[in-house]
């Protein structure tokens, strides 16, 4: 990826400026830049560090639209889940779920046979054009014995069986978001994380272009976070994709929506898990998922009983509790502390207008706000990592629809994202490293292959240049420095968090020890320039992202 460059966001006059690097807007640019847009993105933090960062990692197909009565979305997930895997198959795994059937109607083993076999003719399609190693075997019912045994601890009474079907995960999802911003720049966008848009440019209302009283959104003012310059960042065309503070921004373009948030919450624990994912209804009612990531449980998803705001994000000490009351019932094998949970994940959450219980919202949105009196803007509300792809792409047509640009489809669900093949990346570590005269531990090789596929040859690369850059960081771990130098070379990492959190991936799941985040700051301090105050503070922000 290009070195992040504020000052290129003016000065151009872009057809799309899009608002918010989560996956969304990502993904919205993608496809803008596809039909050969040209598209700026500014994001007010780091590229999906918000809600696309504290999601629970799962590509789900259509099976829970399905039981709400959504075929039209049911068939996007499967559609979506798919293109997940041609897009980024190295980042994705299968992954079976098993839940209990009952004697009860709608849990009952007909009823889910009857699911099971529609979902499987709306997903006829669904292993066309994917790597054997991603096949997704059919859904199918399970007895209760071979139930008993997958699922420890699921409640006895009345079970019948179990049913057992297949999604995807998502392995890496941060390397998933980079890949994403890697394609955006690749086809030409200008993406700049840490620049916050602060308000709307308006073209002057007397101006041949105006329609409206007020005049045209064309563009916003943007602040560089890091440095607190700002800029004009002209647009033809603005999308707000800023998630939980879409509201806020479609304020700023003088639109007045009812916008309710609610508030959501994983727990990644320490506690083992096995290959199988499992599926129980909370106390409440809600679906709990219990997903095996990197050999530990991920228990999600837990929704609050009230509407929120994006002051609410902090999780509280009785909304942690609550939740691992929660989810011990639904899977009390899994004998949940507090001491278990290593993070929790939480974020504000588009939800329905009205209802109560409060809901999440069940369907993305597109927002062409020439309609609320603020044309020139349009705002993309998303509700699933997994059909963001989809949703960028719908919000990217219509751009190029008002715009006179092509609205053909393109090739957004098929063109494989940088760095995110299958390939012999061994292979091509290896010969990296002979060309560079340095040999390479087993240990550090299968690491960099696993976390960063082709990349790997980049960082093996840059670890010839210095030798405290190929070094373990730590005795016993394959991380070396070189790692962090290549986020902040490549990969646009500004803060010690973006390296460890999110580039390295090496607090994605709990601290990764006093000693790697020193080891690492060291190395960010001297490439960044950052004197020793700063280095502190860097530390003491990642410490604090664990609170
Ligand atoms: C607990 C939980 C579990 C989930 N699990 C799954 C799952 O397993 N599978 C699935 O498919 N989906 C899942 N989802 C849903 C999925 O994570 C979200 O739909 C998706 O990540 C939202 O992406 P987004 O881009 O809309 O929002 P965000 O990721 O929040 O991105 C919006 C961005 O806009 C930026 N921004 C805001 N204001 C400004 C501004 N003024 N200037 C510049 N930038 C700004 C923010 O900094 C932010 O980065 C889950 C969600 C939650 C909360």
């Amino acid at each position: 990826m290009r070195p992040r460059d504020f000052a290129a966001l003016s000065g151009t006059a872009f057809d799309v400026l899009v608002i918010g690097g989560g996956i969304h807007g990502l993904a919205t640019a993608l496809d803008a830049s596809a039909r050969g847009l040209k598209v700026a993105l500014v994001e007010a933090g780091d590229f999906a560090a918000a809600t696309s960062f504290n999601h629970q990692r799962t590509a789900h197909g259509g099976l829970r639209s399905l039981q709400a009565g959504r075929i039209d979305h049911a068939r996007e997930s499967i559609h979506e889940r798919r293109a997940l895997a041609r897009i980024a198959p190295r980042l994705l795994r299968p992954l079976p779920f098993i839940i209990g059937t009952y004697r009860s109607v709608i849990k009952s083993r007909l009823a889910l046979r009857a699911a099971f076999k529609f979902d499987s003719w709306l997903g006829r399609h669904r292993n066309q054009g994917i790597e054997p190693e991603l096949h997704l075997p059919p859904a199918k019912l399970t007895s209760r014995a071979a139930t008993l045994k997958l699922f420890a601890g699921v409640r006895p009474d009345g079970l019948t069986g179990g049913a057992n079907w297949y999604d995807y995960q998502i392995v890496h999802t941060n390397r998933l978001a980079i890949a994403f911003a890697e394609g955006c720049d690749a086809r030409g966008a200008v993406l700049v994380n840490y620049a916050e848009a602060l308000a709307p440019l308006k073209e002057n209302a007397a101006s041949a272009e105006a329609t409206a009283p007020e005049g045209r959104i064309a563009g916003m003012r943007v602040r560089d976070v890091l440095t607190g310059a700002e800029a004009e960042v002209r647009a033809r065309l603005t999308i707000n994709a800023a998630g939980a503070r879409a509201g806020e921004i479609m304020k700023m373009f003088g639109v007045t929506r009812d916008f309710p948030l609610a508030k959501a919450m994983n727990l990644v624990t320490s506690k083992p898990a096995s290959d199988i994912a499992l599926a129980a209804p909370s106390p409440k009612g809600y679906m709990l998922t219990l997903v095996p990531w990197h050999g530990r449980a991920l228990v999600g998803t837990w929704q609050s009983d009230t509407l929120a705001t994006p002051a609410d994000l902090a999780p509280t000490a009785a909304e942690i509790d609550a939740f691992i009351a929660d989810a011990n019932a639904a899977f009390p094998a899994l004998r949940l502390t507090r001491a278990d949970v290593t993070l929790v994940h939480r974020a504000i959450v588009p939800a329905e207008r009205a209802g109560s219980p409060v809901r999440f919202l069940s369907a993305p949105e597109i927002l062409d706000h020439a309609k609320d009196g603020a044309p020139g803007a349009m705002s993309v509300v998303g509700i699933k990592y997994t059909t963001a792809r989809s949703v960028g792409a719908r919000a990217a047509a219509a751009a190029a629809r008002a715009l006179g640009g092509s609205t053909r489809r393109t090739d957004t669900d098929t063109a494989i994202l940088p760095g995110a093949g299958i390939a012999d990346h061994e292979a091509l570590a290896i010969e990296t490293a002979r060309a560079v005269h340095l040999e390479l531990a087993p240990p550090i090789i299968r690491h960099l292959m696993d976390v960063y596929g082709d990349r790997a040859a980049a960082i093996v690369r840059i670890m010839a240049e210095r030798s405290e850059w190929r070094m373990p960081l730590v005795p016993g771990r394959p991380t070396v420095g070189a790692e962090g130098i290549h986020a902040i070379r490549h990969e646009m990492a500004a803060t010690l968090s973006d390296i460890v959190i999110r580039r390295t991936e090496l607090g994605a799941m709990e601290h990764p020890g006093a000693d790697l985040v020193k080891a690492m700051a060291a190395i960010a301090a001297e490439e960044l320039g950052w004197d020793a105050d700063r280095r502190d503070r860097e530390i003491a922000a990642v410490d604090a992202f664990y609170c």
